[in-house]
């Protein structure tokens, strides 16, 4: 790969990812999907209801889309993107490996995490000391201890952004399952790493006070983040000014082409709100797909012409 800058870089290899991905490419603008098939919710599913097609497996579906994408151009990074940020009218993503990639647009197709921990105590102290968004709460916790839960991209960069802030953190893991450059990064780095363990229980009085851990050890913290995906929609999305439902603040706003509040960023599928459902995924992603490659073009046209200068070079 060696792109100075893409027309359009698409967040999730679900079928809004995907979908968007064969519409977009299909319009001779350069585009990147990143992210992985097997973490997409149709991964899991077995599809009935999804016009013309049944008894598909969600996995064959998936690979199936993987193929069209590429025959139509799409590019892949099977990484996570663990921040996001706006470079004048272009956007700038940073991937697990530490990969800075630049674009004109940008297509947020992330699913929702679903996940929850279940344990005692975290509903009961949801804002209370227990937060989902690092990004949004970091703040919160200067000069705290706090711990961070989970396995994948989401926990580990958020423990690393977390050392800015609290006085001390910890890292609850089963297992670390994140690039070796962010394994590298968290074990050189002041986090307490506590591998191999689940949380058991969140404890506090009006607010936490500590976690207890499969192995029966308290840690006292003043703030768990439960961080169990890959860095989420939420986070990534509230960084770059993205708006949210204003109910629950967990899924993206757009218009009928599928765009946020900001130009140049777009939505589509489970992030942008219920039905949870496929066919209202690929229908979204079709529509991103195309406006976001109308814009870039847009974009492109618009813009001088400058040296190019290559930002990435890698094998994929
Ligand atoms: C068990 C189960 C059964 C289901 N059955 C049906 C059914 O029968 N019919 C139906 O229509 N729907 C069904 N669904 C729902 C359907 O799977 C979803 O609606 C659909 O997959 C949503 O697509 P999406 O592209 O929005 O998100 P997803 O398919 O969830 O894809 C999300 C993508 O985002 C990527 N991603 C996440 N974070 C990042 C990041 N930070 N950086 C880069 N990439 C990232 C992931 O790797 C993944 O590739 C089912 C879901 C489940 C869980």
């Amino acid at each position: 790969m060696d792109q100075d800058i893409y027309d359009v870089i698409i967040l999730g290899t679900g079928p809004a990812g995907l979908q968007a991905a064969i519409h977009a490419a299909r319009t001779k603008v350069s585009v990147l999907v990143m992210g992985r098939e097997h973490k997409s919710s149709l991964f899991r599913a077995h599809v009935e209801n999804y016009c013309c097609i049944t008894g598909i497996s969600g996995g064959e579906l998936l690979r199936q889309g993987v193929k069209q994408a590429l025959d139509s151009g799409a590019r892949f990074l099977h990484e996570d993107v663990i921040k996001t940020s706006k470079d004048n009218e272009e956007f700038i993503v940073v991937t697990e490996s530490d990969k800075t990639l630049k674009t004109r647009t940008l297509i947020m197709g992330m699913g929702v995490s679903r996940n929850r921990l279940g344990v005692p105590g975290e509903k009961k102290y949801f804002g209370q000391g227990v937060s989902y968004c690092v990004d949004c709460d970091a703040n919160f916790y200067k000069g705290s201890t706090v711990a961070v839960v989970g396995n994948e991209s989401a926990a580990v960069s958020g423990a690393l952004t977390l050392l800015f802030y609290a006085d001390k953190v910890h890292l609850v893991s089963d297992e670390l399952q994140v690039s070796e450059r962010l394994k590298y990064q968290i074990q050189e780095s002041d986090v307490d790493i506590h591998l191999g363990h689940k949380v058991t229980e969140i404890i506090g009085d009006n607010t936490v006070r500590g976690l207890i851990m499969n192995n029966g050890q308290k840690l006292n913290v003043d703030g768990v983040f439960i961080e169990t995906g890959a860095k989420g929609a939420v986070e990534l999305a509230a960084t770059l000014g993205v708006a949210l439902d204003p109910e629950k603040f967990q899924y993206i706003v757009t218009d009928k082409q599928q765009q946020t509040n900001i130009k140049g960023i777009y939505a589509a599928g489970d992030i942008c709100g219920p039905p949870w459902q496929m066919a209202k995924a690929v229908g979204e992603g079709c529509v991103a797909g195309l406006a976001a490659a109308k814009y870039a073009k847009k974009m492109k046209k618009n813009q001088p012409k400058v040296e190019s200068r290559p930002l990435l070079s890698n094998d994929t």
